[in-house]
């Protein structure tokens, strides 16, 4: 599920989920030009939707709209990129550490079964729903933070990072590994606030490990190939 700033629902909430997806799932890349028009045929629906959802997109980091020139994917610099990651480190250790304070029973089986929901979608290869259910799982953490902003934070950074894995992850399309999200839950249910800021910090560390923010090789391909 698009996992956006402002909820949304009906068919702009489509278009945005599905050019979401395709980002996340390297089919659509940065830069790649998204024209009203085609986008307007491919979902049949009016321009001024496929504008909302653009515009949506864009409040999220995820697009850039250039006046006369229309609606791009947007390409995160490699130093944006770093920022990203340097303040998700900060954001959501703060997210663990209040999680910690006030996680209930039900709170950890929720995070287990969306676990386990992450660990299905592995080992069937659907790296669709990995993807999206990785990170969903940062998205859950949040809720159960008890904060509206820290929660509308972590939405948008968590976009962003979709992003950025996009343009710069070199190998596997998931960018979180199901047996760090492991070590995060253990940490809250020990109920330690220090070994459970570490172990996020570790856990993004790793994400960003993964990425070769050395160089930067956008390709745009065909919009409707890559909606498809
Ligand atoms: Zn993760």
């Amino acid at each position: 599920m698009y996992q956006g700033r402002e909820a949304v629902s009906g068919p702009v909430a489509e278009i945005c989920e599905r050019i979401w997806l395709s980002i996340a799932e390297k089919r659509l890349r940065p830069g790649a030009h998204l024209k009203e028009e085609e986008l307007s045929e491919i979902f049949d629906l009016s321009r001024a939707r496929v504008r909302q959802a653009l515009s949506l997109l864009e409040s999220d980091g995820l697009v850039t709209i250039l006046p006369n020139r229309g609606a791009f994917v947007a390409q995160p610099t490699i130093e944006e990129a770093r920022d990203v990651f340097l303040f998700r480190k900060q954001l959501e250790a703060r997210v663990i550490e209040r999680v910690v304070e006030r996680i209930t029973e039900d709170g950890i089986r929720q995070l287990e079964a969306h676990l386990a929901e992450e660990r299905a979608a592995h080992d069937r290869g659907d790296t669709s729903a990995a993807v999206q259910l990785a990170g969903g799982f940062h998205l859950v953490l949040a809720d159960l933070a008890g904060s509206d902003f820290l929660a509308s934070m972590v939405r948008i950074l968590v976009s962003r990072s979709t992003l950025i894995t996009s343009m710069y992850r070199v190998r596997h399309l998931n960018n979180c590994a199901p047996e760090d999200h492991e070590g995060l839950i253990n940490a809250i249910r020990a109920r330690a606030p220090g070994p459970a800021q570490a172990a996020m910090r570790e856990h993004i560390d790793h994400v960003e490990a993964e990425l070769d923010l050395g160089e930067a090789t956008p390709v745009a391909r065909d919009l409707r190939q890559a909606l498809g």
